[in-house]
């Protein structure tokens, strides 16, 4: 397994620079984004779930053989939320997390047919995300909903997910997407219920090329109608997807640790970013499933500055693309013209979101 314990020493000024910097976070997962203490603490309020009630055994727990390893201790966390009142105990410890690191501004990923499975009904769902974003407002974080299709779940969980997005929405419900298992998944075969979730208003942003070749990338755009994609990473090995990426305008939430956690790249050196970049290619970094990456989006942002090289303008171009790419309110994404300055000067900007 390929899990990284990385922490990057802090730098003075430009660690604090950093975080003071207003960050939206566009590609974190509701569950995923659960730390240990808040496992802990529902593993704890149902303790037949088999899920440690330790916060140090939980980092035990967190450590991955391989993909589908990931997948099925994701499970059994999402497991542990079974109730109404556990999401809204999700949504406070992540918009806790984020309050500390300078994210004002999330685009969260709700997977609805885990929550459904679980016993919770889509309206009772929406309704404790709707109360859970009044709370994170209160603490100055904004949060925005993408419901996702989990792939391995099928066309009936596929049907489930939409009905839930266009049945019982939480309020601040903006997308839709596609996550889980890659591998002998066609994002082809979730085009009517991509389609349906469009007409209704809601922006297509799935996951693909994550660990498998671009030509799912390239179904993700020709027949999601994406409008930024999950990873993408894929299209590095294609010159013509990385053009139609940057013509279109579509996006990448990159999240490099997820990728090294995972072992779809090999190290954080070895990651495409940089490539992606100078390909012009618009990014975004992600923290996709922060402590179980042992990350946050703070700490993408550090380590793409310490194992990638990225200059200060790049980190500010990227916070600022963060907002652009997002699909907040105008007023909102105005909250990215706030940040100050970087303490040096490394070079000309280089502008990821153009
Ligand atoms: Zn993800």
């Amino acid at each position: 397994m390929n899990h990284t314990a990385i922490q990057t020493p802090a730098s003075g000024s430009e660690d604090d620079w950093l975080a003071a910097m207003p960050k939206a976070d566009l590609h974190v997962h509701l569950v995923g984004s659960a730390a240990p203490a808040t496992v802990a603490e529902l593993a704890a309020r149902h303790p037949d779930s088999g899920v440690p009630a330790d916060a140090g055994e939980l980092s035990a727990f967190y450590r991955f053989r391989d993909f589908a390893h990931f997948l099925d201790v994701y499970k059994l966390v999402s497991d542990v939320v079974r109730g109404p009142e556990d999401v809204v105990t999700l949504v406070a410890g992540m918009a806790g997390d984020m309050a500390a690191q300078g994210t004002v501004y999330a685009e969260v990923t709700v997977t609805p047919v885990s929550h459904m499975s679980a016993g919770i009904h889509p309206r009772d769902l929406a309704q404790a995300l709707d109360i859970g974003a009044a709370a994170a407002r209160a603490r100055g974080v904004e949060l925005a909903w993408v419901y996702d299709i989990a792939a391995q779940d099928g066309r009936d969980g596929a049907q489930r997910t939409l009905d839930a997005a266009l049945r019982h929405p939480p309020a601040a419900l903006t997308g839709f997407g596609l996550g889980g298992a890659e591998t002998g998944v066609r994002r082809a075969d979730f085009r009517d219920e991509f389609a349906a979730a469009r007409a209704a208003g809601l922006h297509s942003v799935p996951h693909a090329g994550e660990s498998v070749g671009p030509g799912e990338v390239w179904a993700a755009i020709d027949e999601l109608g994406a409008e930024r994609i999950g990873h993408g990473i894929a299209a590095i090995g294609d010159p013509p997807l990385l053009g139609r990426l940057r013509e279109a305008g579509i996006t990448l939430e990159i999240c490099p640790s997820s990728n090294v956690a995972t072992g779809v790249v090999p190290s954080l050196a070895a990651h495409p970013l940089p490539r992606l970049l100078a390909a012009g290619v618009p990014v975004v970094l992600g923290s996709d499933d922060p402590p179980m990456f042992n990350t946050s989006l703070l700490e993408e942002y550090r380590r793409v500055r310490d194992h990638l090289g990225l200059t200060a303008d790049q980190l500010q171009a990227l916070a600022r693309a963060s907002f652009e790419a997002s699909f907040a309110p105008a007023g909102l994404k105005q909250r990215s013209g706030t940040r100050r300055p970087p303490p040096t000067s490394q070079g000309p900007a280089r502008q990821p979101g153009s």
